[in-house]
């Protein structure tokens, strides 16, 4: 695959990764997490479309590799002087994982740090195109009870685990786990023990936890679907804080991230 189809390139984010980073958004996601923030990026890796503000507008715009570079390149300066650098994001990336690996190649070359957020929902063998090329992977764990993943989000879990095992197995690759808090479907006190309770068997000691937000809620209308999330409320700062001390008190420090 030559080109790749990107939905949105953020510039400047200081989420996802350290540093002052650029986010390219990669569409394409297997999953439906009914609190997804990026809606527009579900489905397959095809162009899409909404209605914002009484216009029809496209979603999705076919890249090449260089440039992509270019365009990253122009913010180098923020990279080298924050530890910031390239996130690819999505959806999910390893949809398009040939494009991904050329593109993290290039800018590895060059110096920058690269970094990925992944579901870990995809074929084992994909991961292993990326792992040379990357510095960091911010690694979604959402819910880990087999069945309920698998009717909720669409998510295998035993994929999503041999996934996660396969890059802490990588040489030279730093990975954070990401806990989506979800009321009702991730909070749970029973979800946040089966988590913690994998993390300690896989020898990680730090998370990011990531708390609900509704900034992704205009887009729905924009597309012409439900969002069931709409009126939850976000957790408060005392319920982070409990969730937070649950991990802390199985030895597991949490840090609280922006959005998700
Ligand atoms: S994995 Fe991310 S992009 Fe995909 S549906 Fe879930 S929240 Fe949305």
């Amino acid at each position: 695959m030559d080109k790749g189809l990107v939905f949105n390139i953020q510039r400047y984010s200081i989420h996802d990764g350290g540093g002052i980073r650029t986010i390219i958004f990669l569409k394409g996601c297997p999953l439906a997490c009914p609190w997804c923030s990026n809606p527009e990026s579900r489905k397959g890796v095809q162009p899409g479309s909404w209605q914002k503000n009484g216009r029809k507008e496209t979603i999705g715009e076919w890249y090449d590799v260089d440039t992509l570079v270019d365009e990253a390149m122009k913010d180098e300066i923020f990279y080298r002087t924050s530890g910031g650098g390239v996130t690819l994001s999505g959806g999910e990336v390893l949809m398009q994982a040939d494009f991904a690996a050329k593109l993290l190649e290039e800018l590895h070359e060059l110096g920058i740090h690269t970094a990925i957020e992944t579901t870990g929902c995809f074929p084992v063998e994909r991961l292993s195109k990326l792992l040379s090329h990357l510095n960091q992977i911010l690694f979604d764990l959402k819910i880990m009870d087999e069945g309920t993943s698998k009717r909720v989000i669409g998510a295998d879990v035993t994929t999503v685990k041999e996934n996660f095992e396969a890059a802490l197995a990588a040489e030279g690759v730093e990975v954070i786990p990401r806990i989506p808090l979800i009321p009702s479907y991730t909070d749970s006190r029973n979800n946040l023990l089966s988590i913690i309770q994998y993390l300690k068997q896989q020898g990680v000691s730090a998370v990011h936890l990531l708390p609900f937000h509704q900034y992704g809620s205009n887009k729905y209308d924009y597309l012409g679907w439900n969002y069931e999330m709409k009126d939850t409320p976000v957790l408060s700062k005392r319920e982070i804080s409990t969730i937070k001390a649950l991990f802390e008190s199985e030895g597991i420090n949490a840090s609280v991230d922006g959005l998700e």
